[in-house]
């Protein structure tokens, strides 16, 4: 066969609801090659990176950490560890602000890098040799999570995956937003460490086929993947081409557009035999099985009109923003916008914030170009665009009224919050954000339920277990009480000792008795007793022995 790309057989395409075509701009960060990031004065690294459970510190303030180094972990299943991007010293471990819609702070571990990037020891994983578990639990070890967005542990979706028949693993390197270009840049730069995580995800989870979707609007990374792809030679793998349709990169809309399934409200892909993984993430793979690196460190994309030389940077995670602008050249507008990840599904963060795994785009605009808000004039074209086939206009109403069983009963949690309602609307209303919004208040409303169902739980256990100690404790009285009751019945035949002590004591009454009276009655010395005195001394004294020997007897 000839060098070059194999040609492709034809691949039916399928479409989904609704959807945008946008204005790309794509160009403005894909112009520079991909540059490595300076180390910033610290790193500030979230313990809490992924969807689950949060970490705890492994480290303690004045500590020194190298590159590769865990610092931070939970001994829950979904979760992800957190790895020192560098060698340094902690110095501090607190609440910093963070990269969240809601501009909250969260506890972070704060390194200074010292410059000498000295890291641990990385081991490869023989991945000829090991099984399943032992590659699922190299994966949770690296504190790999899913790096397209949603980021979920890794290790905790393959694992649960793995438990069913997987008939298609689809990869997804559409990347469709349309300033963000770090999976485009990974897909060219580094294509043989996505593949090579392609190769140890099918070695787990054993699809019947393996699909890479990349949006046709990335030519460079589509012949640089397809090159990798036919070197590497996978069994029943294909890389298909998509249309440049927003959002076709949503893990829904892609598995439509590749296999024609709809995956259902309030169920997983897994359930009908897909997994989704995104192409950051594969890479992040092969690098923790083939290298034994830990992720430490992504691509981001740093661009937008507000930025002097927009580009990607080969970044370690927990640099903060303001670190990135500075290295795009600074600002070019007055009054800059910075937002995590791209206009359709990115919100507004702080640039004194840090990158946390999910940081895929730091797009800067121009404040003075935001549109201004009006009042909702029921126009309907948010309901014709939404890929997820909801009510946009519904779902606003009752959010904004803090209605919201309402806007459950509106499939609320079925929006992938892509934006093009709010790209679409005339009105610029800021509906994604308050779709967040009221997703997010009623999360806390079901976890402060759980929490007093909890403490309720535990009140009651607390009052069932005195309540059992109770019982418990009469019966072992009651058996005590029953086990002396039949030793003294068996016993009952005997009773010698108690009538021996009965009759011992009479008898020395008796003798008493007959001394007093004899006493009384002059003697002082029996010497000078009369003779009926004597008699009856002599008679006590033969009643006695006479008892005393039945008694022997
Ligand atoms: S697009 Fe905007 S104005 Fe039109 S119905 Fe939807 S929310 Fe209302
Ligand atoms: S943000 Fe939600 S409601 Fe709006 S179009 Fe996307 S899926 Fe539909």
């Amino acid at each position: 066969m000839p060098d070059g790309p194999r040609p492709q057989r034809s691949f039916h395409l399928h479409k989904f609801h609704g959807g945008l075509h946008l204005e790309d701009h794509k160009q403005e960060s894909t112009a520079r090659p991909l540059q490595t990031a300076s180390l910033p004065g610290q790193l500030v690294l979230r313990l809490k990176q992924h969807i689950g459970e949060p970490n705890d510190p492994l480290v303690a303030v004045g500590d020194r950490v190298l590159r590769g180094q865990k610092i931070a972990d939970t001994p829950e299943r979904v979760a992800a560890p957190i790895h020192a991007p560098t060698s340094g010293i902690v110095i501090a471990i607190e609440d910093r602000p963070v990269a969240h819609p809601s501009g909250k702070s969260d506890r972070c571990i704060v390194i200074e890098p010292d410059g000498q990037d000295e890291a641990i020891e990385f081991r490869p994983v023989d991945v000829g040799s090991a099984d399943r578990n032992t590659l699922l639990k190299h994966i949770r070890e690296a504190g790999i999570v899913g790096l397209g967005g949603a980021v979920f542990p890794t290790s905790a979706k393959a694992e649960t995956a793995a438990a069913h028949p997987i008939e298609t693993l689809i990869v997804n390197g559409a990347e469709c937003e349309p300033w963000i270009t770090c999976d485009d840049i990974l897909m060219r730069d580094r294509p043989e460490a996505v593949i090579s995580g392609i190769r140890h995800l099918q070695r787990i989870l054993e699809p019947g086929e393996t699909l890479i979707g990349i949006e046709d609007n990335k030519p460079e990374a589509i012949a640089a993947m397809q090159r990798a792809l036919d070197d590497a030679a996978l069994d029943n793998t294909r890389l298909i081409p998509v249309p440049t349709i927003y959002p076709s990169g949503g893990e829904k809309q892609l598995i439509k557009i590749l296999t024609g399934h709809e995956v259902r409200s309030r169920h997983l892909a897994f359930e009908i035999g897909l997994l989704c993984q995104n192409v950051g993430t594969c890479a992040a793979i092969g690098d923790a099985l083939d290298r034994g690196e830990p992720l430490t460190h992504r691509i981001v994309t740093v661009t937008g009109t507000g930025l002097r030389e927009p580009g990607n940077w080969w970044a370690p995670i927990g640099t903060p923003f303001a670190h990135l602008v500075d290295l795009a050249g600074g600002f070019v507008v007055e009054r800059p916008e910075p937002i995590m990840g791209g206009p359709m599904m990115g919100f507004e963060v702080r640039l004194d914030a840090a990158t946390v795994k999910a940081s895929n785009c730091l797009l800067i605009l121009n404040r003075d170009h935001r549109p201004e808000e009006r009042e909702c004039v029921r126009c309907g074209r948010c309901t014709d665009v939404c890929p997820a086939q909801l009510l946009p206009q519904q779902l606003y109403w009752y959010s904004r009224a803090r209605q919201f069983d309402k806007a459950e009963e509106y499939h609320l949690f079925d929006c992938i919050e892509c934006g093009c309602c709010a790209a679409v609307c005339p009105s610029h209303l800021p509906l994604v954000q308050l779709y967040r919004y009221a997703k997010s208040e009623i999360r806390e409303q079901r976890r402060k339920a759980w929490k007093s169902d909890r403490a309720r739980q535990r009140h009651e256990f607390r009052e069932a277990r005195i309540a059992r100690q109770k019982a418990e404790e009469e019966e072992r009285r009651r058996k005590k009480r029953e086990a002396l009751a039949k030793k003294k019945a068996a016993e009952g035949g005997k009773k010698p000792a108690k009538t021996d002590a009965a009759d011992a004591v009479q008898a020395a009454l008796e003798r008493v008795k007959a001394r007093k009276a004899a006493q009384q009655n002059t003697p002082k010395n029996t010497d000078n007793l009369t003779p009926a005195q004597q008699k009856q001394i002599d008679e006590a004294e033969a009643r006695r022995r006479q008892k005393s020997t039945e008694g022997d007897s």
